[in-house]
């Protein structure tokens, strides 16, 4: 019998956690996993699912409109943001109850305190004092947005976090950042009539993205009224009558109802006594682990977002499953960071998956470029003025596709079908064998025939 009080002992009830302990207690560890706030983590509590909700929301004001072109009349709409932040509550509380089902079905036990480490095998849990010995550790304690702390008035900004609980929607608002958050922000909060104005440090937004990529959404966020200031730093914030008042290093001021950083998160690792207990921390305080999720504390393993490698979703739940099928399943293995599709969901929506044509340039010594930009059949006849963009990078020399990239309506459904074909290796010459679906607008990436000269 195991001198521990459990196999593992996992930190955090998010994607990456949960889907750990679910594995390991199905492989027959006796597993507790520990919360201090809401079982579901970032992704289903104040991220990726109330986002999306949020987006499907904000789209609407454009549906109306484009239905005039094909015959509807769509007059005295409204909206009530009450009701949406309602509903939209009531479906997380849903997933999170069944996010709690899911953990109790597997035998994982919960406790809702928060916990932080003692040693190698111990835990402390916070309100009660209890410690618990567990012969494997998992830290999968997530990320938090990050505020500048240094400028005046920060404490006026909100993050995402609380963007999901606004009482009234602004006027007008600044989003600091030109991040995944902030672009799909400044989506939501445009469609649902607030004036948005993102404000960046760099000279385009989604910096790590293909270069046409980002120029083509930064070009349809301004059709729709989204101002983009680049180069532009926030020197301070101040009160104003109900609002803020934001000012600009060189000067500008900008008056808004309400101002949101999206300027990035760090890893939650404060507080957890990680470093005491021998874990080592990167440079940006994120858990240093080997390729298996081992931290430099030989029972004391991370996945996801603490571990800041790839901060996504489904990477955490893969991390999260790994770790489990290595310890408690006898099969070792462990995760491939190098393709990774993922969407935005700006307004227009990205897909992308594998290389950027930089990346591409600076890897291999032959690159093919194929692209296209066409305006979707859907605005034939609502008449708006939006493009949809799609871009194939192939290696020149193997005819093997390295990336593909695009803006438009379902880009994300798209990038999680060209994952399969990209993982697998597909040539240019099996995309172009590949029979369209017609009419459609993928149909484009099997039938670009020319390459694109700049
Ligand atoms: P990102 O890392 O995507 O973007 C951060 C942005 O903030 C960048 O534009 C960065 O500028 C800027 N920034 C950072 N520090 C400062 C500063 N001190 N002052 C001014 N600007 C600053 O982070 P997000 O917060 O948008 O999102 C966090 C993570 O969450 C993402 O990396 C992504 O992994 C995940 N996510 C995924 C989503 C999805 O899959 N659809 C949706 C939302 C989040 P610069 O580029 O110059 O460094």
């Amino acid at each position: 019998m195991s001198s521990y009080d459990y196999d593992l002992f996992v930190i955090g009830a998010g994607s990456g956690g949960v889907r750990a302990a679910r594995i390991a207690a199905k492989h027959g560890a006796k597993v507790a996993v520990a919360e201090e706030y809401r079982v579901g983590g970032t992704c289903v509590i104040r991220g990726c699912v109330p986002k999306k909700l949020l987006v499907y929301a904000s789209k609407f004001a454009e549906e109306f409109e484009d239905a005039i072109g094909y015959g509807w009349t769509s007059e005295k709409v409204s909206f009530d943001w009450s009701v949406l932040i309602e509903n939209k509550d009531k479906e997380i509380d849903r997933l999170n109850k069944a996010y709690i089902r899911n953990l109790e079905a597997a035998g994982a036990e919960l406790i809702m305190e928060r916990a932080t480490l003692v040693d190698a095998h111990t835990v402390q849990l916070a309100t009660s004092g209890r410690k618990i010995t567990a012969k494997y550790i998992l830290i999968a304690t997530g990320a938090a947005p990050f505020i500048p702390r240094h400028l005046p008035g920060h404490e006026l900004a909100m993050s995402s976090n609380e963007a999901f609980h606004l009482d009234h929607l602004p006027r007008r608002i600044v989003i600091v950042g030109g991040g995944y958050i902030a672009v799909e922000f400044a989506g939501i909060f445009n469609g649902l009539g607030v004036e948005t104005i993102l404000v960046l440090r760099g000279d385009q937004i989604l910096r790590g993205f293909d270069d046409d990529l980002r120029n083509h959404l930064a070009a349809e966020m301004k059709k729709k009224g989204i101002e983009i200031l680049t180069k532009a730093d926030i020197a301070a914030i101040e009160r104003s009558g109900d609002g803020v008042r934001v000012t600009l290093e060189d000067g500008r001021q900008i008056g808004a109802g309400q101002i949101m950083f999206a300027t990035g998160r760090m890893p939650n690792t404060v507080g957890l006594n990680l470093e005491e207990a021998g874990v080592k921390l990167t440079p940006h305080y994120a858990v240093e682990v080997d390729e298996f999720s081992k931290s430099s504390v030989d029972s004391i393993y991370a996945v996801g977002d603490v571990t800041n490698r790839v901060n996504l979703t489904p990477v955490a739940i893969r991390e999260g499953h790994a770790f489990a099928d290595t310890i408690f399943g006898n099969m070792p293995r462990s995760v491939d960071h190098t393709l990774v599709p993922t969407a935005v969901f700006s307004q227009p929506e990205l897909g992308t998956v594998g290389l950027t044509e930089a990346q591409a340039r600076d890897k291999h010594a032959k690159i093919d470029i194929y692209k296209t930009s066409f305006r979707p059949m859907k605005h034939t006849l609502s008449g708006r003025d939006e493009r949809m963009l799609m871009k194939l990078i192939v290696d020149g020399e193997t005819d093997k596709v390295l990336g593909c990239h695009i803006a438009g309506p379902d880009a994300g459904e798209m990038a999680q079908l060209l994952g399969i074909a990209i993982t697998c290796g597909a040539t240019k010459a099996q995309f172009d064998a590949t029979l369209a679906v017609h009419p459609t607008a993928s149909e484009e990436l099997v039938t670009m025939r020319e390459k694109w000269k700049p």
